[in-house]
C-alpha cells in the first residue's frame, strides 16, 4: 500500500482543485461558485442508542444534502469510526457531480454515523440503523433525499432502514432508499453495477486508441466488491489480469493470473497474499508501480501521491475508488501523458443502477438482469462519449471535461429555476 499519511483527511482535494480551475476558466460568478462550493443543507444529529447491556451511548451522525437542482438528493450512508462532517460533505459533492455527469435526475447527498459497526452486536446494529432513519425521516423521501448503502452498510441494513421508514410514514415507500434486498424491491445487477460501469468506460476509451481489451494487462488494487467484480468482467472480456491486491498485499504474474480460481478463493475468504500459487507475492506499493497498460485503484483515497507518482508506469488509470490521486499526482500524471479515467465517470455505474432501482420502485415494474445491464451500457457509453467530445473540443483531460459537463448541467438547472443568471454565456 502506498503511504497514505499525505492528505489522508481529505477525500477529494482533486474535486476542489478542479472546481477552482473551472471557475477561473469559465468565469463563474461568485454566486455560481458558492452554489457549487457548499451544500444546501447539513444535518448533524447525535443519536442515543440503548446498548444490549442497558447502557446508552451517543453516536454522532450526519446527512449532507449538497445540491438538488436536478432532482432529489441521492447518496449512501456509511458506518465508520472515522466518519467526519467534512468527509461526508466531500462525498456528497462527488455524488452531485456523478449524477449530473451520467444524466440521471438526482442531486447529491451523503450520510454517515461515527461508529465502529464491528463493536456492535447484530441487535445493536439493527437498532442504530432504525434510529438513524427515525432521526432523519422528515429529511428523506422518494422525492426528497434517497439514501443507499456505502462503507459498512449493506442490503440487510438497508432492509431494516426501509422497514423503519415505512412504519413511521404508514405507507409502502420502497423508492425512499436504494440498494435494497431483491425481496424488498432491490434491482437485479446492482451488486456488480459499479464494476460493469467502469469496465464499459475502459472499453470505450480503448476503442478511441484503436485497441480492444484482448491481452491488455491490468493491475487492480482492492479486491472487495468493486475490484473483484471488475476482475471477473475484464477477464471475461479478454483482458489479462496480471496483479491483484487487498489490504494485506497481493500477487503478481506477468503471464496472467488464473482469475476464475483466485476469485473463488477470495470470495471464499482467502487473503490474496496467501494465494501465492498464482504468482509472486507483492505489496500494495509494488502493485501500483507495475509496468502495466491499465492500473485500477479500487480500494481507498490518495494512494497515488507525491511519494510514488514518479514511479507509476501504467499508461491508463481507471479510478474505481473515490479520489485515489492527490492533486499533485494528478497534475504530474497528466503532464506525463498518463491517461486518467476519473472517478466521477469510472465508478458511476452504481448510482446509475440505483436510479434504475428507484424507477422500478416507482413504476412497480421490474426488469431482468439483462435489461438492467443493457440500460447501464447505454448510460455509461453516453456519459463516456459526451466526456470525450468535451475533452476533444477543449483539449482537456478526461477529468476536467467530466467536471465541466457535470458543473454545466447543475448550473443550467439552477438557471432554469431562476436561482442564477448567467452573463455572457459564463459556464457554457
Ligand atoms: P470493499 O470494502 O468491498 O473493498 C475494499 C477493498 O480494498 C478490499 O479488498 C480491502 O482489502 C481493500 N483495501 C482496504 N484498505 C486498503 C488499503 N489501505 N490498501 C489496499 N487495499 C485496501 O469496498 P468496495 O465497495 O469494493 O469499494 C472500493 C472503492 O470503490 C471505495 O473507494 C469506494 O468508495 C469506491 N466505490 C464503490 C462503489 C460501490 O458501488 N461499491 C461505488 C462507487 C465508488
Amino acid at each position: 500500500m502506498a503511504p497514505m499519511q499525505e492528505h489522508s483527511e481529505v477525500v477529494c482535494e482533486v474535486c476542489r482543485a478542479q472546481l477552482g480551475k473551472i471557475a477561473r476558466a469559465r468565469q463563474l460568478t461568485d454566486l455560481e461558485l458558492s452554489i457549487l462550493n457548499q451544500p444546501k443543507r447539513e444535518i448533524n444529529i447525535n443519536i442515543p442508542l440503548r446498548m444490549d447491556d442497558g447502557s446508552v451511548r451517543i453516536f454522532p451522525s450526519y446527512r449532507v444534502q449538497y445540491n438538488d437542482s436536478r432532482g432529489p438528493f441521492k447518496g449512501g450512508i456509511r458506518f465508520h469510526p472515522n466518519v467526519k462532517r467534512d468527509e461526508v460533505k466531500e462525498l456528497a459533492f462527488l455524488m452531485a457531480l456523478k449524477c449530473s455527469l451520467t444524466g440521471i435526475p438526482f442531486g447529491g447527498g451523503k450520510g454517515g454515523v461515527k461508529v465502529d459497526p464491528k463493536q456492535l452486536s447484530e441487535r445493536e446494529l439493527q437498532r442504530l440503523s432504525r434510529a438513524y432513519i427515525r432521526e432523519y425521516a422528515d429529511f428523506i423521501g422518494p422525492f426528497k433525499d434517497i439514501p443507499a448503502p456505502d462503507v459498512n452498510t449493506n442490503p440487510k441494513i438497508i432492509g431494516w432502514m426501509l422497514d423503519e421508514y415505512e412504519k413511521i410514514k404508514g405507507v409502502k415507500a420502497p423508492a425512499v432508499i436504494t440498494g435494497k434486498p431483491l425481496a424488498l424491491g432491490g434491482s437485479e445487477g446492482r451488486l456488480y453495477s459499479t464494476s460493469l460501469g467502469g469496465a464499459i468506460v475502459l472499453r470505450e476509451y480503448l476503442k478511441t486508441i484503436g485497441k480492444n481489451g484482448k491481452d491488455v494487462t491490468v493491475a487492480i488494487q482492492g479486491f472487495g466488491n468493486v475490484g473483484s467484480h471488475l476482475a471477473k468482467i475484464l477477464h471475461d472480456w479478454g483482458f489479462k489480469i496480471v496483479a491483484v491486491s487487498d489490504s494485506h498485499g497481493g500477487v503478481y504474474n506477468p503471464k496472467g493470473i488464473d482469475t476464475k480460481k483466485i476469485l473463488d478463493e477470495a470470495w471464499s475468504g482467502k487473503k490474496l497474499h496467501q494465494a501465492v500459487s498464482h504468482g509472486k507475492a507483492i505489496t500494495n506499493e509494488e502493485l501500483l508501480e507495475l509496468d502495466v497498460e491499465v492500473l485500477v485503484p479500487a480500494a481507498v483515497e490518495n494512494v497515488i501521491n507525491s511519494i510514488n507518482m514518479k514511479k507509476i508506469r501504467a499508461r491508463v488509470i481507471l479510478e474505481m475508488a473515490n479520489g485515489p490521486l492527490t492533486v499533485e499526482a494528478d497534475e504530474h500524471l497528466e503532464k506525463n501523458g498518463t491517461m486518467v479515467l476519473p472517478d466521477i465517470l469510472a465508478n458511476s455505474g452504481g448510482v446509475v443502477v440505483s436510479y434504475f432501482e428507484w424507477v422500478q420502485n416507482l413504476s412497480g415494474h421490474y426488469w431482468s438482469e439483462e435489461e438492467v445491464n443493457a440500460k447501464l451500457e447505454h448510460y455509461m457509453v453516453e456519459a463516456f462519449r459526451e466526456t470525450e467530445a468535451e475533452r476533444k473540443t477543449e483539449g482537456d483531460s478526461y477529468r476536467r471535461a467530466a467536471y465541466v459537463l457535470a458543473v454545466k448541467r447543475i448550473l443550467q438547472a439552477e438557471e432554469d429555476r431562476g436561482n442564477v443568471v448567467r452573463k455572457n454565456g459564463a459556464g457554457k
